[in-house]
């Protein structure tokens, strides 16, 4: 493989168009899980699927995780989107059923949560295949929106998703608007909802037992949240929480993420909301200024 390394935009989307939010909202919350379950483990290292102890982190998900988080939005009255691996969905279907039949959206998360690569466009494409077909024989849904597993995209994979039908994409990290991708051939470029690195929750709740690394609590995690969302706010733009349930389905963080959606539901002009309904609120308002 060569690689084109000449100077230009690596990417060629166009800048972000001016935002209104609806009712008069300065900006957006999106609340976004990744039920990755044991797919973060076995997806790029297949030789854990032997090793018991370690997709247990993810094994979190089923067994307490996924049903404390859904617990969480019934109490704050919060429709989230769960981009879901098709994997996850075939391995843990009923609890699964839960969250699309408390109102919430299902999102594509690939299948086994590979990261995409370019060099081996047929695994990426089969990946999403994969994903759609479990995602529609374990819940009957055929999602709009789509989060990369381990957070990689290329062109062919963009153009790939829009043919899929995938309206949206929530993995880049280039943005605080929502914005539409370059064509991708003939079709329209994807609408992008930037996600925020700081509000990955797996820098800072997550380790490895392989290569540990400390975990940072409440207290600074708390209040970098509050901060970053706080400025965010201030510009108007699109605050994306990327969440796991294995991370913040734990005790003491449920509890910390509950503080802080808390905090972000004390300001009477934040509109929170799924992928889909943003992505669908950019196309009103892009299909009206064009
Ligand atoms: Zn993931």
């Amino acid at each position: 493989m060569t690689y084109d390394l000449s100077p230009r935009p690596l990417n060629p989307a166009p800048a972000a168009p001016a935002m209104t939010w609806p009712n008069g909202a300065r900006s957006a919350v999106f609340v976004g899980f990744d039920v990755d379950a044991e797919t973060a483990w076995i997806g790029n290292n297949p030789s854990n699927v032997d090793r018991m102890v370690t997709t247990s982190h993810g094994g979190y998900d089923a067994r307490v995780g996924i049903r404390k988080i859904l617990e969480l939005m019934d109490e704050l009255a919060i429709k989230a989107t769960f981009f879901t691996p098709g994997w996850t969905a075939l391995a843990h279907r009923a609890i699964c059923e839960t969250m699309l039949a408390a109102g919430h959206e299902i999102g594509h998360h690939g299948y086994l949560h590979k990261l995409p690569e370019r060099d081996k466009l047929d695994e990426a494409f089969e990946e999403i295949d994969r994903g759609f077909e479990a995602l529609q024989s374990a819940l009957g849904v055929r999602p709009v929106g789509y989060r990369a597993p381990s957070g990689e995209n290329f062109p062919e994979l963009l153009a790939y998703l829009a043919r899929s039908g995938i309206r949206y994409s929530s993995s880049f990290r280039d943005d605080i608007l929502p914005y539409r991708h370059a064509p991708h051939g003939a079709d329209r470029g994807l609408v992008e909802i930037p996600v925020n690195f700081a509000f990955d929750d797996w820098n800072f709740g997550m380790s490895s037992r392989s290569s540990s690394r400390p975990l940072f609590g409440r207290d600074a995690v708390l209040r970098l949240w509050i901060d970053e969302f706080e400025a965010t706010h201030a510009w108007g733009g699109v605050t994306t929480l990327v969440l796991h349930p294995q991370v913040s389905g734990r005790p003491m963080r449920w509890h910390l993420l509950r503080d802080f959606l808390r905090y972000v539901q004390t300001k009477p002009d934040v509109w929170v909301a799924t992928g889909q309904q943003i992505a669908e609120h950019f196309e009103r308002q892009d299909r009206d200024e064009n």
